[in-house]
């Protein structure tokens, strides 16, 4: 039997079988550019192992290290290649407001491009659509 092709996309991008370039790997997380950029950068990362949104992280050391991870990969990223940007967002999109169902860290240095974007990526009140990263490792704290 042939070895099963994952049928998630970012499962595929994080074994680098896909085309898309890769701009960090480690045994965790991989990074690589939002295939429809919102923004003056606009970088995903997401964990190496298929987890499908930010409601399958629970309060415990394994999942806050991850998104710790995720997070300071992406700040990394952020201020090499956009070191003139005056404001940067992290956050996630929790579902049902999530495009792909594997956890990725939306990496945006501003400004959104066009402007409307960043209605995507802020918190839409009580519904919680977007969530940033710190508010997020504050609920996965142990
Ligand atoms: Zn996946
Ligand atoms: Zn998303």
């Amino acid at each position: 039997m042939a070895a099963a092709v994952p049928a998630c996309i970012f499962c595929q991008i994080a074994r680098s079988s896909t085309a898309t370039t890769l701009l960090h790997t480690d045994d965790k997380v991989v990074a690589f550019q939002d295939i429809n950029p919102s923004a003056f950068r606009h970088y995903l990362v997401i964990p190496v192992e298929h987890i499908a949104t930010v409601k399958d992280l629970q309060r415990r050391p394994q999942d806050y290290s991850l998104v710790r991870h995720m997070l300071s990969v992406g700040q990394t990223l952020l201020s090499r290649d956009a070191p003139d940007s005056t404001h940067y967002r992290f956050g996630f999109h929790q579902p049902p407001f999530n495009s792909v169902n594997h956890l990725h860290l939306h990496c945006l240095a501003l400004p959104f491009v066009p402007r409307w974007k960043r209605v995507k990526y802020s918190s839409l009140g009580p519904l919680g659509g977007f969530i940033e990263a710190h508010r997020l490792l504050d609920k996965l704290k142990p």
